[in-house]
């Protein structure tokens, strides 16, 4: 290898208006270049607790364990299904879209007996269909996903809490790419796990997972054993079941890191840490409802744009995500093409679509600190160019005309 080649990373200027990640917010690329500190620096075990007391407000909870697991969003979700599911245990995963399948494929491996419901990619789940099958199948513990921005659809969950607490299910939902742009109430929906990423609606980079965990999934998982707690002769009396079969994931030894006792687990990802804080920091103090009106704002601008290009979209659109659209490609055009002349000639990055909608779906997201009328305006002009130069033929400048009106009309003073 030739070092000479390798120049200090410098990667190209992108507007990133796909389905995530998207551009971090300026202010918490600086946070994350902060110097490091020890792991138990008083300084640093002081930035652990406001982290906690943080994303209890992003959460909507008084839950006292909302903590920041190291990984990206999955690393959130292993950490929950493989610290609160047992082998054997039946789970209920409603699947509309591709990570609805995820949740299967991890419980699979936390060897749940797993059991679905579907609707076509482009619904959700009325309430009473879950609850018929919680009914049916008594599982005992619900898997939902909130924003699944592979269908960028919006599952309902207001209602879901109430029907768990009734059957006694445990409720989890991964938040990962709504969490910020639309309501999520973990308590007042009677949520007992949740779990995020930086990645969409809250401006920051990949790397940490948020998570809140309710008193009774804390019960759950605290009851279950550890090795250094005697697994070999607990085992025999126990069963080997109550074993968490994993040391990282193991949100028990997370908790204990991040609570009072500070028993060493891993070593906190220090910058990722600064770039988490800083985020919830930036979004409670815009508000959560503010910091929600403002992904519709955006997400409905670019929603009458695409409209007035003549573009239809996907799915139902009583049930999309704020942050995120989901359009068909007209026929006409390559998507991939449009897609690469997007990133070539305008440095603006729009989504592709995985499985049954690859191909047919572009997904445009508006979140985080692109959630923006500049980077709106500028995503309608460049798209609708493309367009018109590869053959599908639009009233050039109607696009983003009808964002801008809306924009007028709607918030004239956003940003
Ligand atoms: C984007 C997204 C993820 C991403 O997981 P990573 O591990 O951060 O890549 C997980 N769940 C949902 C619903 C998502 O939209």
């Amino acid at each position: 290898m030739d070092l000479s080649q390798i120049s200090s990373i410098n990667p190209p200027q992108r507007l990133l208006m796909g389905p995530g990640p998207i551009n971090a917010d300026p202010r918490v690329l600086r946070a994350m270049s902060s110097q490091l500190i020890g792991q138990y620096d008083p300084a640093m075990t002081g930035y652990m607790n406001e982290v906690m007391a943080l994303y209890r407000g992003v959460f909507c909870t008084q839950n006292q364990w909302t903590l920041l697991v190291n990984g990206t969003s999955r690393a959130g979700i292993e950490a929950i299904l493989l610290s609160a599911i047992k082998p054997g245990d039946k789970v209920l995963v409603p699947v509309f879209g591709r990570f609805g399948h995820l949740l299967c494929e991890i419980a699979h491996r936390c060897r749940a007996e797993v059991h679905t419901i579907d609707v076509p990619w482009g619904e959700v789940f009325t309430a009473d269909q879950i609850e018929d099958a919680v009914r049916r199948i008594k599982p005992r513990l619900l898997l939902t996903v909130q924003g699944d921005t592979s269908t960028t659809m919006l599952q309902p969950l207001a209602e879901l809490g109430e029907i768990c607490r009734r059957y006694g299910v445990l409720f989890y939902t991964d938040a990962t790419a709504s969490l910020g742009g639309n309501a999520l109430e973990t308590d007042a929906w009677g949520l007992d796990a949740v779990s995020a990423g930086m990645q969409k609606c809250l401006g920051g980079p990949s790397g940490t997972s948020p998570v809140t965990l309710s008193a009774q999934m804390t019960e759950v998982i605290r009851r279950r054993r550890r090795v250094e707690q005697g697994i070999r002769t607990d085992a025999h009396q126990q069963g080997e079941d109550e074993m968490i079969y994993s040391n990282y994931f193991d949100l028990g030894m997370i908790m204990d890191y991040w609570g009072a006792e500070r028993l060493n687990h891993h070593t906190e990802a220090t910058s990722a840490l600064f770039a988490a804080r800083e985020c919830a920091r930036i979004l409670l103090q815009e508000g959560i409802d503010e910091g929600i009106a403002r992904h519709k704002l955006h997400g409905d601008a670019m929603l009458q744009g695409i409209r007035a290009m003549g573009l239809t979209v996907f799915g139902d659109v009583r049930h999309k995500m704020n942050n995120v659209l989901g359009v068909m490609i007209p026929a006409q055009v390559n998507g991939d093409q449009v897609r690469s002349m997007m990133l070539n000639d305008f440095g603006i990055e729009i989504g592709t679509s995985f499985g049954p909608l690859h191909g047919k779906v572009w997904r445009i997201g508006t979140m985080g600190y692109n959630a923006r009328k500049q980077c709106v305006l500028q995503t309608l002009t460049a798209l609708e160019a493309v367009l018109n130069r590869l053959g599908f033929i639009t009233r050039q400048g109607a696009a983003m005309q009808a964002a801008w009106d809306h924009y007028l009309t709607e918030a004239p003073h956003a940003e």
